[in-house]
């Protein structure tokens, strides 16, 4: 492990308060000595940066998957007092409520096996993807405001999906305090022709089958069963979101010369969670993530409109285990040295991890935690996890997002031929399907680390509890 770092328990490390000038709290992250050998330094200090910040309580955080980002690092979780705290859009990153859903069906593989193809084709046709990819629905200006006040429930309110969805959406798929103000023409102009539309790189749209149960107990509550195939969604925001976060990031480097807040790192730039200024970053993050949630169930409506038809299936027979946010900060109330308190955790490339009994959990499943999605690689598998008491009380409710990237999307298109990452995937029975064939060797498994030893990381650490494993079959990438 890097030098300075403390070892807590087998898979908990500390960065001391020291490690860098000017830390208020004690750095924090989860991770095995095997993936300690990939550990960048660079991400360590972006950790250790960010424990640096104003009204940070308790520990700055990073999960396994802790990779360099814009700021923040990537599998990054800080929770900020809400009376001297502040708020930062490196804490949240640029595709704001980037997020993944999982829904199952009642097809087996063997249902699927001769048809794979031609489903992959229609599922592409009917999810527009790659950078710029416009919506097949005109969604009219009136309409993205409604999008960014409501999320999910406009989207069910217009005919794409049930209530029950949002039962099974963090935060019912839309956050409190949007405001469309805080949101400028350009965002917007962006965000309107994008509803629907999956975008580029690292989103996915992948048929994936259930290989393995580890809780059958959670896995019954979650309604998912050995051999199904599921449908696990991957995007965000839009050029939506990255335009919010774009605009006020400009915002807040002048906001943080106005408040006299002394940062290690340009990129860190925030403001008070109380100030103006960081109270509309605030509005205009919680209208992109409402944004990003219309945007997941406008999707999840088009794949089921292609599964019913083609199998003859009920649409409510396609129900959503759940969908999360991976990139998001909120008001949520922890408990920090044995009293409750507000705080603003922001988790970028983290998921939330409630534990039984949450009052935000919906009321089946009270008793087993929060449904937890993470996805591996195109290659590799991805899980099913839930939220623990463990979590709360170490990690503000949060775990991994995903395995987390290892290779640069340049050093990915030197080393790797889409072509070749394609047909080997073939020979393992999984169909890709992307735009160009760069969007393939950028997303190649080899360029994320290895998703069975990241889960084991916080399986293990207590943070949240292995209930199911998937395997990919067939992939659109954006
Ligand atoms: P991010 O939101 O940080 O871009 O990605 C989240 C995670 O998704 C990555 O860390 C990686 O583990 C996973 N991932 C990326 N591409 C794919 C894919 O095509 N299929 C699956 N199942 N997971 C992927
Ligand atoms: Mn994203
Ligand atoms: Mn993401």
């Amino acid at each position: 492990m890097i030098d300075g770092v403390v070892r807590i328990t087998e898979n908990e490390w500390e960065v001391p308060c020291g490690y860098i000038p000017g830390m208020r709290v004690p750095g924090r992250f989860f991770l095995s000595e095997s993936l300690g050998r990939i550990l960048e330094p660079g991400a360590l200090a972006q950790l250790a940066n960010v424990a640096t910040l104003p009204g940070i309580v308790k520990h700055a955080l990073a999960m396994p998957d802790i990779h360099w980002g814009y700021g923040f690092p990537i599998g990054g979780v800080a929770a900020f007092s809400l009376d001297d705290g502040i708020i930062s859009p490196g804490g949240v990153g640029f595709d704001i409520n980037c997020g993944v859903r999982l829904l199952t069906t009642p097809v087996s593989l063997q249902d699927i096996n001769n048809r794979k193809k031609d489903l992959i084709d229609q599922l592409f046709h009917v999810v527009p993807t790659g950078v710029g990819a416009k919506s097949s629905q005109k969604i009219p200006s009136h309409a993205l405001d409604e999008m960014m006040i409501k999320g999910a429930r406009w989207a069910v309110e217009n005919g794409y999906g049930n209530e029950r969805d949002l039962v099974r959406c963090e935060e019912a798929g839309g956050m409190m305090g949007a405001s469309i103000k805080t949101v400028s023409a350009k965002a917007r102009q962006r965000g309107i022709p994008q509803g629907g539309t999956l975008g580029s790189g690292n989103h996915f749209l992948e048929l994936q089958v259930v290989r393995e149960i580890f809780d059958p107990v959670a896995a019954k509550a979650f309604g998912i069963r050995d051999g199904q195939v599921c449908c696990m969604i991957h995007c965000g925001s839009r050029g939506l979101g990255h335009q919010v976060c774009t605009d006020h990031l400009k915002l807040l480097e002048t906001a943080t010369k106005k408040y006299q807040i002394k940062l290690p790192d340009r990129q860190l730039a925030c403001a008070p969670i109380s100030s103006p200024e960081g109270r509309d970053y605030f509005s205009a993050m919680a209208s992109s993530a409402n944004y990003a949630w219309a945007n997941r169930q406008l999707i999840t409506h088009a794949v089921r409109e292609v599964l019913a038809k083609m199998f003859g299936i009920e649409y409510d027979e396609m129900p959503l285990v759940y969908d999360v946010a991976h990139n998001v900060a909120k008001i949520e109330e922890h408990r920090v040295d044995d009293k409750r308190m507000q705080v603003c955790v922001h988790r970028k490339g983290a998921t939330r991890a409630f534990g039984p009994r949450s009052p935000d959990l919906p009321s089946d499943l009270s008793t087993i935690g929060q449904p937890v999605i993470i996805p591996g690689s195109m290659g590799t598998s991805s899980y099913v996890l839930c939220g623990t008491a463990t979590a709360m009380d170490k990690t503000f409710g949060s775990t991994c997002h995903g395995a987390g990237r290892v290779m640069s999307r340049s050093q990915a298109k030197k080393r790797l031929s889409g072509k070749e990452v394609a047909a080997n995937l073939a020979k393992e029975g999984i169909i890709v399907r992307a735009p160009h064939e760069n969007a393939i060797a950028d997303e190649a498994p080899d360029v994320y680390k290895p998703s069975d030893e990241v889960v084991r990381v916080v399986h293990d650490a207590g943070i949240s509890r292995l209930v199911a494993r998937l395997v990919p079959v067939g992939v659109i990438k954006g």
